[in-house]
């Protein structure tokens, strides 16, 4: 069994790159149109699995051949177990995304069969969670899968590290979560602090973790991410990279995270090699071409 249990959402990315992105009702020629695996759930399941982590996956996809794209994808990772199932008459997860020169974008996501991960699913595969020391979690199945995901994990010890991403008020964090990550947006709707510099992201910290969780992380884009824990806060910069796309950084960050955690790093030592990955994952274009492998963020920590 592995080390990390991810359970969460996996969908095709359908996107086109554009001059400009478009007024509404304006038609604007794309320059270039790609169909990638994407998702919350399975970005951070490939991120740990190309940083050299041991590996679960949990999920659901449709009936449809973006169900098969996805499967064979993540069957390509070589991940210790992926247990994909396949919903019946649904489609599979889709993101439209369209973005900018600057690196601007829209994104529209419909959760198709994410949706379809109930916490009967989670009782179902109990074993994967309570034979994990990790379980890694994001906010992009129903609220009460990831309350039973939870509670299977507080019962089994294994230890929750949660991407509230995006951000949603029907679930509510408790003390049972060891690490939250969240970005500038999901910090404020958590915490009421407007996170636009490292001091407020210190404060809306703290906040945070007067709701339960042991440790905070507010991820700040190019500013690196603030790390507020019961041995004190600390500053994470960015590595300086140049960006070209920044679909799948806070995925790619907690995945590589997660990896460090489980190889029993310093939480120090972790967010930096959370932050390298992160920040190469931004030099490239889509959410899973764009993750790093192991050797390629030792190279960017070692220069
Ligand atoms: P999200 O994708 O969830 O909005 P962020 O944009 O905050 O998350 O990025 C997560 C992490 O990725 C940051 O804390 C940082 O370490 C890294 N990162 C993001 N953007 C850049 C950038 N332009 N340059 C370097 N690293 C970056």
């Amino acid at each position: 069994m592995s080390k990390i249990t991810i359970i969460g959402s996996a969908n095709v990315d359908l996107i086109m790159h554009v001059p400009c992105l478009p007024q509404i009702g304006e038609s604007v020629a794309g320059d270039l149109f790609q169909q990638v695996i994407g998702g919350k759930g399975a970005n951070t399941a490939v991120a740990a699995v190309r940083a050299g982590g041991s590996v679960s996956f949990l999920g659901c996809v449709g009936d449809d051949a973006f169900g098969i794209a996805i499967k064979t994808a993540l069957l390509e990772e070589k991940m210790e177990d992926s247990c994909v199932q396949v919903i019946p008459e649904t489609i599979s997860g889709t993101a439209l995304i369209m973005f900018d020169q600057n690196g601007d974008n829209y994104i529209t996501v419909a959760t198709g069969a994410n949706s379809s991960l109930t916490p009967a699913y989670i009782d179902a595969h109990r074993e994967y969670i309570a034979n994990a020391e990790w379980l890694l979690l994001q906010m992009e199945i129903p609220p009460a899968a990831n309350r039973r995901a939870c509670e299977i994990a507080s019962e089994c010890g294994t230890r929750i590290l949660l991407n509230y991403a995006p951000a949603n008020s029907n679930f509510k964090l408790g003390p049972e979560i060891s690490i939250l990550v969240v970005n500038e947006t999901e910090a404020e709707a958590l915490s009421g602090i407007k996170c636009d510099s490292i001091n407020t992201a210190a404060a809306a910290g703290s906040a945070m973790q007067n709701q339960g969780p042991e440790t905070v992380i507010v991820t700040l884009g190019a500013t690196g991410s603030v790390v507020s824990s019961s041995q004190g806060m600390f500053h994470a910069p960015a590595f300086a990279v140049e960006a070209v796309d920044t679909t799948a950084a806070g995925d790619t960050f907690c995945g590589t995270l997660g990896v460090a955690l489980a190889d029993q790093l310093p939480l120090k030592e972790a967010v930096q090699f959370a932050s390298a990955a992160a920040a190469l994952s931004v030099t490239r274009v889509g959410a899973q071409p764009s993750i790093p492998r192991r050797t390629e963020i030792e190279g960017l920590m070692c220069r």
